[in-house]
Parts: structure tokens; sequence; C-alpha cells
């Protein structure tokens, strides 16, 4: 099957007049549906016996949210969405006052193995491929009338850079004046630190926001919680983050998940500003959203008040975010797991 959403509109139009000799026009009409996030069935102006090849050939909707969990607390949507061959991944729309950011995932489960996440339990099933990633932007975008979502960011399952060309092709539609014609400064990658993919990434034509997870200035710390270091250092992965700005002059950010009694010292701030400093960075503090699975608990909210405050008192931006949708299974792969343990099986 042919996910028509890996295509821009002159590779779509090639593609149907090749293959099912349309004319030119037929394009444009079905590439608008598309990016509406619309079904075979509903591409009306589409003449039917085109409407029922491309179904027997195509996918439309490469990502269909098939289950929604909304946070009491702060709104926060958690979205699973299916993929044609019946693989599942996540997504969660956070909504600030600024407008709607949806959080995607770039593959089924993750390599990477960090210690708290719970994307990386059972390993990498595959990548998505461009047109999946962005199938899911369109399938929230499409739940209202107006733009339903504003703002992407790249942290849901997967190691984006570990995805690369495909990540890449997804930025180029989720750009394209023809489809979404999202912003890049609206735009945000979070990687593990894959420091040769973070450089090749700063010399394409894609200036979007980049944080750098790092959890701890300690490379045998970081070494323990994320195997990643073993292959490219802490160093290495500052490096990289500070040839992306000098590079693209966009923000880039440093992730610090707060994990109880592993990185939460006031000689694990020391060493992050150490290796920080003279560094135009700002820290994202989050607390750990515990993994059932996992041995890791939450930094107490007292002592991640106190690690803010030791930061901002040696000079450095931070600031504490809210654990946004910790009552709805928010943190990287949880809700799928817990979906998949429920219900036994991803394809129903
Ligand atoms: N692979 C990418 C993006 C996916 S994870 C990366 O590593 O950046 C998005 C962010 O959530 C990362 O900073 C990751 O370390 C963090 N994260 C994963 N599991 C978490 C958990 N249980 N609690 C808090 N943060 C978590």
């Amino acid at each position: 099957m042919v996910i028509l959403q890996d295509f821009d509109l002159p590779q779509l139009t090639q593609y149907l007049t090749e293959t099912f000799a349309c004319q030119r026009f037929v394009g444009a009409q079905v590439y608008s549906w598309l990016v509406k996030g619309a079904d075979f069935d509903q591409m009306t102006n589409v003449n039917k016996a085109l409407r029922e090849k491309l179904k027997e050939n195509c996918i439309a909707q490469s990502a269909k949210i098939i289950h929604t969990a909304t946070s009491k607390k702060d709104g926060t949507q958690k979205m699973l969405f299916r993929l044609a061959d019946g693989n599942l991944v996540e997504g969660v729309l956070m909504k600030y006052n600024y407008g709607n950011t949806l959080c995607v995932s770039t593959q089924v489960g993750c390599r990477m193995g960090c210690k708290f996440c719970a994307s990386t339990l059972d390993g990498l099933v595959r990548n998505l491929s461009a047109g999946e990633i962005l199938g899911q932007v369109v399938a929230v975008n499409s739940l209202t009338t107006e733009r339903n979502v504003t703002n992407v960011v790249l942290m849901g399952s997967g190691e984006p850079l570990d995805n690369y060309d495909n990540v890449v092709k997804f930025l180029r539609l989720l750009f394209d004046q023809n489809g979404l014609g999202f912003s890049q400064r609206n735009v945000s990658l979070s990687t593990c630190g894959l420091a040769d993919k973070m450089k090749q990434f700063a010399d394409e034509d894609l200036a979007v926001n980049m944080t750098l997870s790092l959890h701890s200035a300690d490379p045998e710390k970081r070494a323990e919680i994320m195997p990643i270091t073993k292959q490219w250092s802490i160093h290495q992965a500052v490096d990289a983050l500070r040839y992306y700005f000098n590079k693209t002059k966009r923000r880039v950010i440093v992730e610090y998940t707060l994990i109880d009694g592993v990185n939460d010292s006031y000689g694990d701030a020391l060493k992050l500003k150490q290796l920080l400093s003279g560094m135009s960075v700002h820290i994202n503090l989050i607390r750990l959203n515990a993994v059932k699975e996992r041995k890791l608990n939450a930094t107490d909210t007292d002592t991640a008040k106190k690690f803010l405050s030791w930061l901002e008192k040696m000079g450095m931006s931070a600031t504490l975010r809210r654990q946004m949708g910790a009552d709805i299974d928010g943190a990287c792969g949880q809700l799928r797991r817990r979906y998949i343990n429920e219900k036994g099986a991803t394809n129903e």
C-alpha cells in the first residue's frame, strides 16, 4: 500500500498521473483532502471509479486516532494512533495560552534504552515514514474546524535522529506552503544526543528549536541511565548543541528530568553549571513521570524547587515545568503499553 501523505504536491501529482492516468489537476484535489485528514469516501469532487482504485492501492489517513484520554488537571489530551499495519504510537496535545502543542512519535518503540523511559522497554519495532509522522498532525488538526495544532514537538516515542531521513522529509512536508505551512520556529526536535546527526541536521535548511535530553552532567551517571553516552560522550553531544546554535541561531534547550537520588543533588547542579557555562542555553527541569516497569522515582517537589533555585543562583536560565498529563500516562510510551497490556493486541 502506498501512503499518500508521504508525498508533497508535485510527487502526488506525478504518482497519480503515472499510476492511474489521471489529469494533473486531480493531484491538487486529492492533496487538499489529504491535508484536511479526509479518507477516500469524503473526497467528493474526485471521480468515484478513481476513488475505488485509490482505496485498493493507497492509504489516505496514515495515523488514525483510536483512543483519547483527557487530563482532568490541565486539559492535556493523550491520543493513541493506529498505523495502517496495526502498530500503535502515541501523541500528546498540550494546551497553552499561546496555542496548542502536539507531541508526535517518530518511531514505534525505540532502541536508545534510556532507563527511565517506557518507549524503549521493548526496543525498536520500526521507523515511521514521513507521512505517518505528518498523519498524526493532520489527524489532530482535523478534530476542530480551526487550526488545532499550532506547535509541534518531536518528543513522542522514538529518537528522531535515529530515523533521520524520514524526519527531515516530514519537516519539509510540515513547512510546505501547499500543505500545513508550519513555520520553523514553531517546531522543536528533541534528541538524546546523537552528536553526528545533530551536526548533520544543523547543516540542513531546517532551523527548528533543538532540545538535548541531558539528564546528568556526570559521564558515569549519565551512561548508567542513558546508554547512548557510551557512543557519544556528554562533551560531544554538548559540542554538537553549540554547533547547532551557532549555525542556526535558534533557541537551544537542555532537558533535565529529575530522578530521586540519581541526578538531583547540589553536586549535580554544580556539574551542570560547569558543563554549560558560557553557553546560551535554557534548562527545562521536569520531575520524572514514574514508569511502572522502572524502579526509578521522581524527585519530590521541594527538592525540585531547590534544584531550580541552585541553578538560578549560579546564573543559569532554567524553569521547572509542570508534569503535563501525569494522570493520563503522560510520559513517553506509557499509554501505548497500557493499551497493549489491557487489550492484548494492537490490531482490532
Ligand atoms: N528520543 C528523544 C525524544 C523522545 S523523549 C529524546 O531523548 O530527547 C522526550 C523527552 O521525555 C526526553 O527528554 C526524555 O528523556 C523524556 N522522558 C522520557 N521518559 C520520561 C519519563 N518517564 N519522565 C520524564 N521524562 C521522560
